[in-house]
């Protein structure tokens, strides 16, 4: 198996150079992973990458539902009505999609043509997160478990679970891997370098947070002047969020305290 890098040609600011979905294909049927946006260059590339591989597209498979991955699911619907779109349920934000979602779970093989891949729930990024293990060449499509020489968001208000991330990390490092097809930035071929620098980073940070609380700092705000001094005021509130998810980990994990507006830590 080969996947076939498809880039979805939206750079921004939160997408670095923009998102990469992956085509497989094998024997007449195809399967992408990660929907893009709808972008008319992408739809133009998948068309064409399919005409090559005399491969009709089968399923969609989207990694998690923020929108730089689901939501040009109903362009590439339009174009290939008898392709199926498949996620792990985020009833809220799968909602603003308009497409028929079709279930797909921990532990769900996925077959195409004679390849297949399983369906691995790695929350944290979000709660509905999921990559696709291909066991044969053990590649993992990780959807935004990692980036190469970035760092990914946990958004604490938005679903996001430190906690849980760094199992899914665990997870992924425990079947080792030999590469990553990332949803942005380069393929990784060295995963349990970049897993288990991940894994320190995130140990580091935590530390960082626990002293600034017995530091006597009590506020997400003051935390992260004190961790981060001398970020760029754009950066702060990505600082922020981190800091929060960190705390909120902290407190699942017994760790830390919050009353009226002050976390202690315990
Ligand atoms: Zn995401």
């Amino acid at each position: 198996m080969q996947p076939i890098l498809l880039f979805a040609h939206n750079p921004s600011p939160m997408t670095g150079l923009g998102n990469n979905t992956y085509l497989i294909a094998d024997s007449g049927a195809a399967a992408l992973v990660d929907a893009g946006v709808g972008e008319a260059r992408h739809l133009a590339d998948l068309d064409a990458e399919l005409i090559d591989q005399h491969a009709r597209l089968e399923t969609v498979l989207v990694t998690h539902g923020h929108r730089d991955h689901a939501d040009g699911a109903p362009a590439i619907a339009r174009t290939h009505p008898s392709a199926v779109f498949r996620k792990l349920p985020w009833p809220e934000e799968d909602a603003q999609y308009d497409t028929a979602w079709h279930v797909v779970g921990d532990g769900d093989v996925v077959g195409i043509g004679s390849e297949a891949v399983t369906a691995l729930h790695t929350p944290g990024h979000s709660p509905d997160h999921l990559a696709f293990w291909h066991e044969a060449t053990r590649a993992v499509f990780t959807g935004d478990l990692v980036v190469q020489g970035s760092s990914v968001m946990i958004h604490w208000s938005r679903g996001g679970d430190l906690g849980q991330y760094l199992a899914s990390l665990e997870r992924l490092l425990a079947l080792e891997p030999r590469r990553l097809f990332p949803a942005h930035g380069p393929v990784i071929d060295d995963p349990r370098a970049i897993l288990t620098q991940y894994l320190a980073h995130r140990r580091f940070r935590e530390q960082q947070v626990l002293n600034a609380l017995r530091a006597g700092q009590a506020t997400v705000e003051a935390i992260a002047e004190s961790i981060y001094d001398g970020l760029a005021p754009a950066l702060m509130p990505a600082a922020r969020e981190n800091v929060r998810a960190h705390l909120e980990k902290l407190r699942t994990d017994g760790a830390a305290t919050h009353a009226d507006n002050r976390w202690t830590a315990s």
